[in-house]
């Protein structure tokens, strides 16, 4: 049984082993068993689905996945949890963990060897510092998921759902509702972790599209401009793009593009929806 979700179970680990909380690997760990519960619950995590983890900490995440999940494949970076997670996972036989950084982890062939390529469910509690690389590798890399399921900074929830007119609207939120759908799924307050963290979080779910919600011609062309228009986010979008050095149209063209799509030439690229960034690669790529 999962034992791990309280303040009391958590501490007696951290003695047993003695170990230090690293601050530069986003060491929170979750001590609210209903947190676990809901998140599991968010996740939709089945007998059929095979489940990866991103950072499992001392398992006490991992040991309710192992419980609702088919086979789990957790990645932790810090080598003094590896002995931990042997100690606390020993009761099953469902799970793999795989000592590196996930961000040096090629998730695709992993996927293809360990689940035959079929989608997996991504299940993390991450470390604050790298959200936004780990989904947009997963996405980019085009490794097949079904969902992922994450606690984050509260603020970055909000960025992922919302769309021009916001202070938060930027790349991740147009990447993110490019590949999924985005839906918060609980607050989580600080106190529900060792050591509280300085702000509050929120678990997102972000559910793959089936099909993409807009037509573009060159995904990469796409995401080059909208990453060089919030790049500069005070300048025109002409600036902007005229000065990516990851593209090379002129001034001339860019105009015409913007104009093209029925918008305004000096307009800022944070004005512009999704379908509109989608239309003005196209018609750029042209
Ligand atoms: N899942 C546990 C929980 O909920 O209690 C721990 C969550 S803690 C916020 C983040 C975990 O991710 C830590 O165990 C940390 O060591 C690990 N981590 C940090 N950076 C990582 C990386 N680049 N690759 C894999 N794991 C990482």
């Amino acid at each position: 049984m999962a034992y791990l979700g309280t303040p009391g179970a958590t501490k007696e680990v951290i003695n047993k082993y003695s170990f230090a909380f690293q601050k530069k690997f986003g060491q929170n760990f979750l001590i609210d068993s209903n947190v676990l519960e809901n998140i599991v619950e968010a996740a939709g995590i089945t007998k059929d689905d095979f489940v990866l983890e991103i950072g499992p900490g001392i398992g006490t995440m991992t040991q309710y996945l192992c419980e609702s999940a088919r086979q789990v494949l957790a990645v932790e970076i810090d080598k003094m949890l590896i002995p931990i997670l042997e100690d606390t996972l020993s009761e099953y036989d469902n799970v793999e963990v795989i000592n590196q950084d996930v961000l040096k982890v090629d998730i695709k062939s992993l996927v293809e060897e360990k689940n035959n390529g079929r989608p997996i469910k991504v299940v993390a509690n991450l470390p604050y510092y790298i959200t936004t690389p780990i989904i947009m590798g997963l996405f980019e890399s085009k490794v097949p998921i079904e969902s992922i399921t994450i606690m984050v900074q509260k603020e970055v929830a909000d960025r992922m759902q919302t769309g021009p007119g916001s202070k938060d609207y930027g790349a991740l939120s147009l990447a993110v509702q490019y590949y999924a759908e985005a839906k918060v799924m609980l607050n989580v307050s600080a106190t529900c972790f060792m050591p509280r963290p300085n702000v509050d979080s929120a678990v997102i779910k972000l559910t793959r599209h089936q099909e993409s919600p807009v037509e573009v011609k060159d995904e990469s062309l796409m995401f080059r401009i909208i990453k060089a228009s919030f790049n500069q986010r005070r300048k025109t979008l002409v600036n902007g793009l005229k000065n990516s050095s990851e593209l090379d149209f002129s001034k001339e063209e860019i105009t015409e593009a913007i104009k093209s799509i029925g918008k305004e030439e000096n307009i800022r690229g944070e004005k512009l929806t999704l379908e509109e960034f989608a239309k003005l690669s196209n018609a750029l790529g042209k």
